[in-house]
């Protein structure tokens, strides 16, 4: 019989992930997953899925390492696997590219990239105005496919989903031993976190089966990924923007700044116009804390806040969630184990 009652809130790509792991590694727990949105109505549909990183100022750096490397490799291992078209995850070859010699020119995870070199005189002429660049090949995990994949692989580990928004944590302290807490911006309201806020992002989905490279400006701000249903060519950082809705300013600037790099993409047809909010933190919050609700302390893990980097390290924080609940539960009271 399953003995604790485990609650996933969120249906994102890190939801998903999280509830995964816990499912899959935890079989003495039920596994229930709760959210008020999945996909494809969520802010991990609208993502590119490139896997890059970022450097968060106040997490060790081997932790970051660890994050980026674990879900490089389990994102490498579908990629390579019969799983790869029902998943959505396949390899990426391309170009960084800048127009000034970056300071930090080998950045951390280059090491786990495939075969990352900086670009030659040759290649950089492709990109006229641009000194530098790195070549490497990467991942393009395309959530759309990716998460109701990973949702089937819930279900087959004997986990649980119900569409339904909380309110309050409260709300979950009578049905529910552990709560895990993977909602991005929603952490906002729910757990009252001031620091979450949203960087708004409009993308387009390009039918222009010729290009085959990424191709990604070293400041994130323009980029042209090439995936399995189309091209996605960004991008907007908009910060502190709840604006859901197309805005045709962004899509003449995306193409504009799109063509100034591929001028092929101005013969692209538009197929879509996507937006979604990157539920931003100055670092992401994966952690655990006990939380007074209804009377009882309850035990709840964070794992939030990823900003414009949730696919890259969905399977890289739920393994570190994972080991959350695991403390949690070795230090809950033997009645609500048994
Ligand atoms: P979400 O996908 O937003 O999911 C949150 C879930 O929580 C939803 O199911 C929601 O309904 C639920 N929820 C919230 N509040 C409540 C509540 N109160 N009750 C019930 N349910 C609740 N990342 C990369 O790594 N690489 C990229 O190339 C990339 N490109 C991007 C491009 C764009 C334009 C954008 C917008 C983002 C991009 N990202 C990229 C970032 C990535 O999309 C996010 O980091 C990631 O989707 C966050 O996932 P999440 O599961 O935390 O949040």
């Amino acid at each position: 019989m399953k003995s604790v009652r485990v609650v996933v809130v969120g249906a994102g790509v890190v939801g998903f992930s999280t509830a995964v792991c816990i499912a899959e590694a935890l079989p003495f727990c039920s596994v229930t997953l709760l959210a008020e949105k999945f996909s494809p109505d969520t802010t991990s549909d609208v993502a590119a899925g490139l896997l890059f990183a970022p450097k968060f100022p106040d997490i060790p750096l081997e932790r970051q390492r660890h994050w980026f490397k674990n879900s490089f490799d389990h994102l490498l291992a579908i990629s390579q696997s019969q799983h790869s078209p029902d998943a959505g995850v396949m390899l990426s070859s391309g170009w960084q590219i800048f127009k000034d010699v970056p300071a930090d020119k080998t950045p951390f995870w280059s090491e786990f990239m495939i075969g990352f070199r900086f670009m030659t005189d040759s290649e950089l002429k492709l990109f006229p105005g641009h000194k530098f660049g790195h070549a490497f090949t990467t991942i393009k995990c395309e959530c759309s496919t990716y998460v109701p994949w990973l949702e089937n692989r819930f279900r087959k580990a004997g986990g649980h989903v119900e569409q339904r928004k909380v309110y309050s944590l409260d709300e979950l302290s009578s049905s529910y031993d552990l709560i895990v807490n993977c909602s991005g911006l929603g952490s906002k309201t729910l757990v009252g976190d001031e620091q979450v806020y949203p960087i708004r992002g409009q993308v387009l989905k390009l039918e222009a089966p010729w290009l085959q490279h990424f191709i990604r400006a070293g400041d994130g701000m323009t980029y042209i990924y090439p995936g399995r249903d189309g091209v996605t060519a960004g991008g907007t950082r908009q910060e502190g923007d709840w604006r859901l809705h197309v805005d045709e300013d962004d899509t003449k600037s995306i193409l504009e700044r799109c063509s100034r790099l591929v001028p092929s993409v101005s013969k692209a047809k538009v197929l879509s116009k996507l937006v979604g909010l990157r539920p931003t933190r100055k670092n992401p919050r994966v952690e655990r804390e006990l939380v007074q609700l209804q009377g009882r302390r309850v035990p709840v893990v964070h794992n939030y806040g990823h900003g414009g980097w949730g696919v890259t390290l969905a399977w890289g924080t739920a393994l570190d969630a994972l080991g959350l609940v695991r403390q949690c539960l070795h230090e809950m009271p033997l009645q609500a184990k048994l």
